[in-house]
């Protein structure tokens, strides 16, 4: 097991600043989704993590504690997490860049 980036959605669409997906070393692993939040009833929509490409660097957490000063986001052993975002069609044997998310919150470890 290891840690991943978890963002608290009630906090995160009270903000809606995005300033953690520049910082993700990377790609395409800190999402963002209008209907996250607002399926929530929140005005603004959420950032979210595809948790099976975090790397577990907590750069997003720095950010989001120091430059944004929300703290909305903790790292959390992955096998904690009630619901997760993963991503489909990764292709690691082909290096393949292509990511799509099949469903924003897919439940995972069950
Ligand atoms: S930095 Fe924090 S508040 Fe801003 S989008 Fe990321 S998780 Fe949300
Ligand atoms: S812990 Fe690192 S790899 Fe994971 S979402 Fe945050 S910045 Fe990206």
């Amino acid at each position: 097991m290891y840690l991943v980036a978890d963002i608290d959605v009630s906090i995160c669409a009270e903000k809606s600043c995005k300033l953690c997906t520049q910082y993700c070393p990377e790609a395409n692993t800190i999402q963002y989704s209008e209907e996250l939040g607002k399926s929530k009833g929140f005005k603004y929509g959420s950032a979210y993590v595809a948790v099976d490409r975090c790397k577990g660097c907590a750069q997003c957490v720095w950010v989001c504690d120091n430059m944004a000063k929300n703290n909305a986001i903790k790292m959390i052993m992955i096998d904690q997490l009630p619901l997760a975002a993963v991503t489909d069609n990764i292709r690691y044997e082909e290096k393949s860049t292509i990511v799509t998310l099949s469903n924003p919150m897919v439940v995972i470890g069950n």
